[in-house]
């Protein structure tokens, strides 16, 4: 798999503008704009069928109608319409059931019904996604459905933006599909504080395939390939990288993971106390859910943060004691309690990087010893940090680790990328 990506970039060739891809470049950066658009030979997986073609003329093989599904509308009442019996109608619904979900049938979805020369129905096409059709043909056996795959072409291309106002305004002047921009913000949402760091004058960089059909018509949003924000005099990357065992993630150019996870235990040699989830609380005596994890350890122990992030809070609570809040990527935060004291400099507002010390194990507040207590939030709600869900941070080893490299060397040769 991964070979053949590489081998795309090098078999790349030129393609004439008129694919309406110099859409994509905002007049204001013309001098800087990329645009060498090559093809990369990375076929669909099945055999190729290619458009349907839109005719009304009487060329002897009969005619295709277009018809389109209007809302409240029944697949079986629209084929009905375009000539089908009753009975044949809800034997092609049948059919078209092992491959679409016909409960759901979105308004505005496009039939392409062929007759023949008497004006039967013989053939319809259905749009079933960007790259795939449901085709219906009346067989010897009757009506009968399957899946034929389009022919579409996956065409790379960079394009670089100023901020001006938003990365949201970025996208939307520099025609970048709103969803590749939204996954670019993701990965660098584990370095980057979005709320704080993006000020006009930022840069972005972003190379993702754009999926065409034959024609050159834009059909959707590729891969997200390489991705570059330039913030704060500090530039961070994300290099696409499929994985010898499958797995497509993320990578710096060093080939450690963009994602960072949050780590499980913030406090070293610790054991575990108290677990997450209802309990009877020590001091109170009733039971309450225990929000998160405490962490036997002595006094004085050093807790780090558990990931990159912003203070949020740094201060007494009556309950925590000596606390420490933290706002991470992805709606997270982590809490850190019942400090002897808060770390130097850690205030609201500060930055913080993983691992970095925010304060030192005590028992301030609601306490009965010397604990940790770590609890981590997802949109503001307490959720167990021992098992934490997104994917681990880890780094590129052996042949994956060498193949990033070619593929980052290709990569920059190929589309300028320095
Ligand atoms: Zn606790």
């Amino acid at each position: 798999m991964i070979m053949k990506r590489f081998n795309a970039l090098v078999l790349t060739f030129l393609i004439p503008l008129a694919l309406g891809a110099t859409s994509l470049i905002p007049s204001s950066l013309g001098g800087d704009s990329n645009l060498r658009i090559p093809i990369t030979p990375r076929m669909p997986r099945t055999p190729l069928v290619s458009q349907v073609p839109v005719s009304n003329e009487e060329d002897g093989e009969g005619r295709v109608i277009r018809r389109v599904l209007r809302f409240g509308q029944s697949v079986a009442g629209l084929l009905e319409g375009g000539g089908f019996s009753p009975g044949e109608a809800a034997e092609a619904v049948v059919a078209l059931g092992g491959i679409m979900d016909m409960r759901r049938v979105p308004a505005g979805r496009e039939f392409l019904i062929t007759q023949d020369e008497a004006g039967k129905p013989v053939m319809v096409h259905i749009s079933v996604r960007y790259d795939s059709n449901a085709v219906l043909r009346l067989t010897q056996e009757g009506w009968q459905a399957e899946e034929e795959n389009i022919d579409v072409y996956p065409v790379p291309i960079v394009v670089r933006a100023e901020v001006v106002s938003s990365l949201y305004q970025a996208a939307v002047d520099s025609g970048i599909p709103l969803s590749v921009m939204m996954q670019a913000i993701d990965l660098f949402s584990f370095e980057v504080d979005f709320q704080r760091d993006i000020q006009p004058g930022n840069r972005i960089v972003l190379l993702y395939e754009r999926i065409l059909d034959a024609s050159g018509e834009f059909l959707a949003a590729g891969d997200l390939l390489y991705a570059r924000l330039e913030v704060n005099q500090q530039r961070v990357e994300a290099w696409r990288h499929e994985s010898l065992d499958g797995l497509v993630d993320y990578y710096e150019d060093s080939g450690d993971s963009v994602r960072k996870a949050l780590l499980k235990t913030p406090v070293d040699g610790a054991r575990i106390s108290s677990g997450f989830g209802m309990r009877r609380h020590p001091i109170l005596g009733y039971t309450a859910l225990h929000r998160g994890i405490d962490f036997a350890v002595p006094t004085g122990t050093p807790v780090k943060a558990a990931g990159v992030g912003t203070v949020v809070q740094a201060g007494w609570h009556d309950q925590y004691g000596w606390r420490v809040k933290l706002r991470h990527a992805n709606h997270y935060e982590t809490l850190y309690a019942h400090f002897t004291r808060i770390a130097p400099g850690i205030r609201p507002g500060v930055p913080v990087t993983q691992g970095q010390i925010v304060g030192y194990v005590g028992s301030t507040g609601m306490s009965t010893g010397p604990h940790c207590h770590y609890e981590v939030r997802y949109y503001g709600r307490p959720v167990n940090p021992a098992s934490l869900k997104f994917p681990p941070g880890h780094q590129l080893e052996g042949d994956d680790e060498r193949l990033l490299t070619l593929e980052i060397q290709a990569l920059k040769s190929e589309f300028d990328l320095d």
